[in-house]
């Protein structure tokens, strides 16, 4: 039988704990490039899916005191268009460039990307 599966779109941070407490097997989603590709290749199942994209939290890319630091859930395309990774981070932003079509680089993560990795 098909399992149901039911997807979370939490709008915080404080939000997605809540959910994780609720749903402590649930799966997570930033742009679902790998993940729905897996289970729709039947590699594995989710009950409930947590989605990444509307926390804006992790969705940043700041440069303070030396750092760089850049939300997972930040789309390959942010990264490209940025003048902070363009300027600074030339190697990743050439691999990103690397990556895949236009289309899966608007949908999918760096925190996707590393985590499947
Ligand atoms: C047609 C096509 C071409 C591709 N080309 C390339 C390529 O050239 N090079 C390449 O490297 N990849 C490629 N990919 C793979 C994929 O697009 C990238 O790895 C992408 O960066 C994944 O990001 P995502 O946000 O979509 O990840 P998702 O699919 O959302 O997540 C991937 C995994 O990471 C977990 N995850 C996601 N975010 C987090 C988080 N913040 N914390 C903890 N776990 C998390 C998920 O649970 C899942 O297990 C391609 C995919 C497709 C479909």
């Amino acid at each position: 039988m098909k399992m149901k599966t039911s997807f979370l779109l939490p709008e915080s941070l404080a939000a997605l704990w809540m959910d994780f407490d609720a749903h402590p097997n649930a799966k997570i989603m930033a742009g679902g490039t790998d993940l729905l590709v897996f289970l729709r290749a039947g590699y594995g199942k989710a009950a409930t899916i947590i989605c990444l994209e509307n926390i804006s939290e992790l969705n940043t890319i700041k440069q303070r005191d030396g750092y760089i630091t850049i939300g997972a859930a930040t789309s390959l395309t942010n990264l490209l268009e940025s003048s902070v990774i363009t300027s600074q981070l030339a190697v990743l932003h050439s691999a990103i460039g690397e990556l895949g079509s236009p289309l899966i680089r608007n949908m999918g993560t760096i925190g996707g990307n590393i985590c499947t990795g």
